[in-house]
């Protein structure tokens, strides 16, 4: 994997360095994550809540845990009365796409004595918002309530629409997120890139990639 985004970087003239690994460990153990910890991974990413928590407990919450430092993302859909729960170990949120789930994520960290989770307007490059995401209409009125509300906005994050060209779409975030910076100077994250499309993501501008199967191998089926 390293060797992968050395590459796209190089392909694309960027600095490795303006690229974040965020290894997706969902479905597997708390012992797989620990095993890229030791190689030196920091950020990990979840996208269901019900696992995210013991994994985050296991690893780097409870008295002892041996990752302290790991930077947990949460990724998936969101429900509102999941987001307190989240707020309790997920330090970026890359997922949020609507105001209702700002007071949730904040009253949740403020009740465990944490900072609240920095956002990242999840964006619909398809329209179809049934898959998450706002359209990029939205995401100004969206990231400037999230702010006044006390969070962290700190980008955009997107999924490439299902059989489009991903690198067209990566470019129209990028272009959404060139627009957000200007009126957030701190939303400076891109979050876009999986196992299939980072090299197109990377090209695009891309901050953070989200990598689960090029790095763990293929997930068994999720189960609900
Ligand atoms: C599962 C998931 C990923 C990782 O996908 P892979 O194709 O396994 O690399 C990235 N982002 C989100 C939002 C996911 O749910």
């Amino acid at each position: 994997m390293e060797r992968r985004l050395a590459d796209a970087c190089a392909a694309a003239g960027r600095a490795r360095a303006e690229v974040t690994l965020i290894a997706v460990s969902k479905t597997w153990p708390a012992s797989d994550v620990a095993l890229v910890a030791d190689l030196g991974q920091r950020d990990v990413g979840e996208s269901r809540h019900q696992e995210a928590a013991p994994k985050a407990e296991e690893l780097s919450l409870r008295p002892g845990a041996p990752y302290p430092d790991l930077v947990w993302h949460f990724l998936g859909r969101l429900q509102r009365n999941k987001a307190p729960s989240v707020a309790g170990y997920a330090h970026v949120v890359h997922s949020f796409d609507r105001l209702a789930l700002a007071v949730p994520l904040l009253r949740g960290a403020q009740e465990v004595g944490r900072a609240a989770p920095a956002v990242l307007v999840q964006v619909s490059l398809d329209g179809d918002t049934d898959r998450g995401g706002v359209t990029p209409e939205e995401v100004p009125a969206l990231a400037d309530g999230a702010a006044a509300a006390g969070l962290l906005v700190r980008g955009v994050m997107a999924v490439a629409p299902l059989g489009a060209d991903p690198r067209a779409a990566f470019d129209r975030l990028a272009a959404v997120a060139a627009r957000l910076t200007a009126q957030h100077p701190r939303a400076t994250w891109i979050s876009a890139g999986m196992s299939g499309d980072l090299e197109a993501a990377i090209a695009a501008g891309a901050t953070h990639v989200r990598v689960g199967t090029a790095l763990f191998g293929h997930r068994p089926p999720l189960t609900h």
